[in-house]
């Protein structure tokens, strides 16, 4: 086989070689049936086995957690965005955002659009480059929900703790951190996540709610936005995208075969501390994004002294090997994302590259 790229795309993102090759080996025939997953019907007893093991194993992760549903959409995390308005925000009531940065603002733009809307907290001033200090979250008078954006992937923060909300809803679009770490389900009404990044290819949304949140929606409300179809229909009103399913259900086996939630977490601390210490010790060479206190275990943030100099690093390491460490095209800089599935290998190969550009342009 040849060679594997080091591969720290922001999404879609590495998926672990060991789940490819799982599913390549049963890509044809898929466990006796003569026929791929993707070309049986998704209402018969193989796929929907499939579909429930998924939900199973997501709850497992989480610590079965009771009075939870598991539901897989369409539409990206950014259709999320608006069913969470369209579904939750009432009359009289106002939608709380925190805003830390480019996909908070996107969510907190869709809410706009429905009805009232809050900022209970913003970084903006920081040039989104901290999280706000639980303490500084302040909600309106009637708050529908509170909606905050556990890792910004475009700035480089994450949130180490989460607000207790009491009987507010707490929604988190978790997108791009999601199972990387152990964190306490029970805070949250519901956590989202487009499944591109840490769960699966893309065209999957995963809804992880308390059935009493979502049991109920508005009777004005299109069918497929509502998330009570989705509830009553055990996620399979319409075809569901059932290749991308089962990869996440193969990806949560491999997050178990890891050490669930606590093993994950383990690794990407070590990760994300190879890339840090490299960024740290770099006597300024290299210049972290974000506040120390807010950066990302999943996507590490870092500047060069010049824009010529960064376009040279991403040359360079494309030379290398590298792919997928510029920057995103709203703030430029270099970015790295080490998501679940990115190995340690990858990491270890770009601080040695990191040094050795250093040493040579430094
Ligand atoms: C990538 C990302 C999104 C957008 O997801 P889509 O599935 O492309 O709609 C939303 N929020 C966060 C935090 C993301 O990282």
């Amino acid at each position: 086989m040849s060679k594997r790229a080091y591969n720290f795309n922001a999404g879609p993102a590495a998926l672990p070689l060991e789940v490819l090759k799982r599913a390549q080996a049963e890509f044809v025939d898929f466990r006796g049936t003569g026929m791929s997953i993707m070309e049986m019907s998704h209402r018969g007893a193989v796929y929907e086995s499939v579909h429930n093991e998924a939900q199973e194993r997501f709850l497992a992760l989480l610590g079965n957690p009771e009075g939870y549903k598991v539901l897989f959409l369409q539409g990206g995390a950014s259709t999320q965005f608006a069913m969470i308005p369209m579904n939750f925000l009432g009359q009289g009531q106002q939608a709380n955002y925190v805003m830390t940065g480019s996909w908070a603002t996107k969510a907190y733009k869709e809410a706009k659009l429905i009805g009232e809307t809050h900022i209970a907290a913003s970084t903006e001033e920081d040039n989104y480059m901290s999280i706000p200090k639980l303490s500084d979250i302040s909600l309106s008078d009637n708050p529908a929900y509170l909606h905050i954006t556990s890792n910004e992937t475009i700035g480089g923060t994450q949130y180490k703790e989460f607000p207790d909300t009491a009987s507010v809803p707490l929604i988190c679009d978790m997108s791009s951190d999601i199972l990387s770490r152990p964190f306490d389900i029970n805070q949250f009404g519901m956590i989202y996540a487009g499944a591109q990044k840490n769960l699966g290819p893309s065209g999957v949304t995963v809804v992880i709610a308390k059935e009493g949140l979502i049991a109920d929606s508005p009777k004005h409300l299109p069918t497929m936005l509502r998330y009570n179809t989705h509830v009553s229909n055990n996620s399979l009103y319409n075809t569901p995208p059932s290749f991308g399913i089962y990869m996440i259900n193969e990806v949560l086996k491999w997050i178990e075969e890891q050490g669930g939630l606590e093993g994950m977490h383990n690794y990407n601390r070590k990760k994300a501390s190879l890339l840090y210490n490299m960024i740290d010790g770099s006597e300024g060479f290299y210049r972290g994004c974000a506040d120390e206190a807010s950066r990302s275990d999943m996507n590490v943030t870092f500047r060069l002294a010049s824009e010529e100099l960064e376009k040279e690093f991403i040359k360079a390491s494309e030379q290398e090997g590298f792919v997928g460490l510029k920057g995103h095209r709203s703030v430029g800089g270099l970015r790295a994302s080490i998501y679940n599935a990115a190995p340690l290998e990858s990491c270890q190969a770009l601080v040695d590259f990191m040094k050795h550009f250093k040493q040579t342009r430094g």
